[in-house]
């Protein structure tokens, strides 16, 4: 099932993102439902880890406004190391308190072999390239992996994390769980 991304629409003062996206996929209402203290905390309460693929304007699809959310952002939308950093402080100390992961479709990081480019990098310049550039091969697979890592994390909180795949064709978002 599919929607389109609809920026328009203004969010309830207690509606989270996740909820305003199936909202419009279950065509209900948003923001039906109780108001947690939580929700009514001051600062953003969600954290978003996306790719970085230009394409996906992460507030424009979510409909975000300014100091909505936090934005963690890089190739493949990984739940990297880094990524986890920032969500570590992003949960701790500044009490956000639901993730969302946006990976999309036709990514860049789908089409390349971690060896061949390390061994490209290499050759071009005499450096030993122990980076792992994290490719995958599937779209909806490195997604629910992202998922796991997110939250089952030790140092992360056990909020609600959802996965969305945007499809760049339509604009249209699709929920992966
Ligand atoms: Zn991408």
């Amino acid at each position: 099932m599919a929607i389109t991304a609809r920026p328009d629409v203004a969010p309830s003062a207690f509606a989270t993102t996740y909820d305003r996206v199936m909202a419009e996929i279950a065509g209900r209402e948003p923001g039906v439902g109780p108001a947690t203290a939580a929700a009514r905390a001051p600062g953003p309460r969600l954290a978003v880890v996306a790719c970085m693929d230009a394409r996906l304007t992460v507030e424009e699809v979510l409909g975000l406004s300014r100091g909505e959310a936090h934005i963690i952002r890089n190739a493949g939308g990984l739940a990297t190391d880094d990524a986890i950093r920032s969500l570590v402080i992003s949960q701790n100390l500044l009490g956000t308190q639901e993730v969302l992961v946006i990976e999309h479709t036709d990514c860049g990081m789908l089409t390349f072999a971690d060896e061949a480019v390390r061994r490209n990098l290499a050759a071009r310049t005499g450096a030993n390239v122990d980076l792992p550039l994290l490719p995958f091969s599937n779209l909806e697979k490195n997604l629910v992996a992202q998922l796991g890592r997110i939250r089952t994390h030790p140092w992360l909180k056990r909020v609600p994390v959802h996965g969305l795949i945007y499809e760049v064709e339509t604009g249209n978002l699709r929920p992966v769980e």
